[in-house]
C-alpha cells in the first residue's frame, strides 16, 4: 500500500472517530439537558404551594424583567434563558398556576393572553412565523407554576417537540 493511500485512510479514520465523539457528546448534552428539565419540572410540581412565584415578583416589579408590553391584565417580557433567537413569555397578572387550573371564568383572559402573544410576535417582527407553547404540569415540563405562554421565533422549528 502506498504511503499516500495509507495517509488518506488514517485521516479518514481519525475524522470518523472525531465525528462520532462529537455526535455522542452533543447527544449526551441533549439528554442531560432533558433530564435536567424533567427533574426541574418534578421539583416545581412538588413545591407548587400557593406561594408567589418569580413571575409574581416580575408583576409587582420587585425583580426586573425585560418587558415588551404590559396592560392591566397581563405582561410580556423576554425569557431569561432563550431557546430561540426570540423567546418571550406572556403571563396573566392573575396568578393562575397552570392552564389546566384555569376555569370557564378565565375564558376572556385566556383569549386576551393569546391575542397579546400575537401582538408580541408582531412587535418582535416574527414575520416568517413563530411557535406558541404552554407547558402544563410534569409531563409538560412546566417549571414555574404561574401560567405563561412561550412565544418562540427567529429560526425554523422542528416537529415533534422534545
Ligand atoms: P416553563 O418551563 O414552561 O415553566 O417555563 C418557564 C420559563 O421561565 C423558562 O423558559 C425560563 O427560562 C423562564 N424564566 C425563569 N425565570 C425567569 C426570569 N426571571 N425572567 C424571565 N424568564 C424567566
Amino acid at each position: 500500500m502506498s504511503s499516500s493511500l495509507l495517509n488518506l485512510l488514517l485521516v479518514g479514520a481519525s475524522r470518523t472517530v472525531r465525528l462520532f465523539s462529537s455526535q455522542s457528546r452533543s447527544l449526551w448534552t441533549c439528554n442531560a439537558q432533558r433530564m435536567d428539565e424533567v427533574q426541574r419540572a418534578k421539583d416545581a410540581a412538588a413545591n407548587q404551594a400557593a406561594t408567589a412565584t418569580i413571575f409574581s415578583k416580575i408583576i409587582d416589579k420587585s425583580i426586573p424583567a425585560n418587558i415588551i408590553m404590559e396592560d392591566d391584565k397581563c405582561i410580556a417580557f423576554h425569557d431569561v434563558s432563550p431557546q430561540a433567537p426570540v423567546h418571550a413569555l406572556v403571563i396573566p397578572k392573575k396568578p393562575i398556576p397552570r392552564l389546566s387550573e384555569a376555569t370557564v371564568d378565565d375564558t376572556l383572559l385566556l383569549g386576551h393572553l393569546m391575542n397579546t402573544a400575537r401582538l408580541v410576535a408582531n412587535e418582535l417582527k416574527l414575520k416568517e412565523g413563530f411557535r406558541i407553547v404552554i407547558n402544563d404540569g410534569i409531563h409538560g415540563s412546566q417549571s414555574i407554576y404561574h401560567l405563561h405562554i412561550h412565544v418562540l421565533g427567529g429560526r425554523q422549528m422542528g416537529w415533534p417537540p422534545g
